[in-house]
């Protein structure tokens, strides 16, 4: 059977013999979505499903100009980076415009993980260092050098335990759930950052973080902490990366970028997801002299990365954030959410609490409110109801016991509701 026709079930089947396991993994039995339209995917019964964790395509499914862009630059040309052509520096210079000094200077890759990469690259050749210090419990990507970063317990359950030596974990700040809650939580986690670097005779390359860690359950770094961490960091002649990858484009609805919450300026900012609605298209931003000592002392070269198609595409993607007002949209339907989740915490004793702000939120199941013992087998079952009543929603976090909340910034103010009710009846009918 050709794979339009093969059944669901056929399909798995065929998706078991041919893909790698590790390649698809949700579900037991997962829909055959084959459409999606905004912030709904579309199953080839014509079922429809709410979409409550595509933080990719942050337009929303198909979008007609990102659409008509890829089509038309397809249709004039596509090749590398090599050549000279207008769309590059058009969207170079799109990036550099949302971006404060001295944040000047793009490198345009294809996806998270090689924009990091090419991040850590940067800082160890400025540096001449490599000592790297990040958070327990982050995700950076998986290429060789991002993996060595990327402690996420849900995505490598043994991961804190076989870093290299030149990695070093600090704790996650997590206020909820970490061993400093109190309103000194900020000083007392950036002190585990200042332990780090006095013990480091030739001081850190970097220091990296998201500004609301995603593969934690949308964990809010506690005010003061980012800009206290990079103080010490600098002072020690380390540099700063601010993964934006998930948190960028004006997710939070308060910011455009994640490290703006903080006060902070990171000297390397990347960013990927978000930036090509699904179309592969990853970056790194930072400052001229960076850049500079890296082209003459580092080998890069992306075949695609900046490609005509990808500019086009990157393009589209900002003007439609811009037009469409998504950043507005995310604060405002951000805040309903966030005030209906609040109201289903008080009257669901399985919520913990709800992490995270704007279209970024995290909510946190748990047995107990004082061992606050993880609710993972609760949480996994949560998600397989609310996928028979019509909402894609997955448990992420340390323990995979907190539903991901971050839809793409197109939804509505009618969706968030159908989402906590279908989640109030869940609750209500099991937990
Ligand atoms: N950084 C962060 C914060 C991410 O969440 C991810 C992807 N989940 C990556 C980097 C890697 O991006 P990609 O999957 O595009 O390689």
């Amino acid at each position: 059977p050709d794979a339009t026709t093969s059944s669901s079930t056929e399909l798995v089947a065929r998706r078991d013999r041919v893909l790698a396991r590790v390649q698809q993994h949700y579900y037991a039995r997962p829909p055959r979505i084959e459409r999606g339209w905004r912030q709904h995917l579309i199953d080839t019964s014509g079922r429809v499903y709410l979409d409550m964790v595509n933080n990719v395509a942050v337009l929303g499914h198909s979008h007609p100009g990102v659409t008509a862009s890829a089509a038309r630059q397809f249709g004039l040309l596509n090749t590398n980076s090599r050549f000279s052509y207008a769309g590059i520096v058009d969207y170079a210079e799109r990036i550099v415009a949302l971006l404060p000094e001295p944040l000047d200077t793009v490198l345009l890759v294809n996806s998270g993980s090689e924009a990091v990469d090419l991040a850590l690259r940067i800082v160890r050749t400025a540096t001449g260092r490599k000592d790297t210090i990040c958070l327990a419990g982050g995700y950076h990507g998986w290429t060789t050098a991002t993996d060595e970063i990327s402690t996420s317990l849900n995505d490598n359950p043994s991961s804190r335990d076989t870093r290299p030596p030149w990695i070093h974990l600090v704790p996650m700040p997590n206020q909820f759930r970490g061993a400093h809650r109190g309103p000194d939580a900020a000083d007392r986690y950036a002190e585990a950052v200042r332990a780090i670097v006095d013990g480091l005779p030739d001081g850190p390359a970097a220091f990296v973080a998201e500004p609301i860690s995603g593969n934690a359950g949308g964990v809010e770094l506690p005010a003061g902490y980012l800009a206290q961490v990079y103080e010490t960091v600098r002072a020690a002649g380390g540099l700063t990366i601010s993964d934006e990858v998930q948190i960028g484009y004006g997710r939070t609805g308060d910011a455009f970028w994640g490290f703006e919450l903080h006060g902070v300026v990171p000297d390397v900012v990347t960013m990927a997801k978000a930036a090509g609605n699904g179309h592969p298209i990853g970056f790194v931003v930072t400052r001229r002299e960076l850049a500079e000592r890296f082209s003459s002392e580092g080998a890069f070269f992306s075949s695609v990365g900046g490609s005509p198609v990808s500019s086009a595409v990157g393009i589209a993607v900002l003007d439609a954030i811009r037009d469409e007002d998504l950043q507005g949209n995310a604060r405002r339907v951000g805040a309903h959410l966030g005030a209906r989740l609040a109201e289903l915490a008080s009257r669901h004793r399985l919520i913990g609490t709800v992490h995270g702000r704007g279209l970024y939120q995290g909510i946190e199941l748990v047995r107990d409110p004082e061992t606050l013992e993880p609710a993972t087998a609760e949480a996994t079952a949560i998600c397989e109801r609310l996928r028979e009543l019509g909402v894609i929603e997955h448990a992420t976090g340390d323990h995979s016991n907190v539903l991901k909340v971050k839809p793409p910034l197109c939804i509505t103010v009618e969706s968030v509701d159908f989402f906590v009710d279908r989640l109030d009846q869940v609750l209500t009918e099991g937990w």
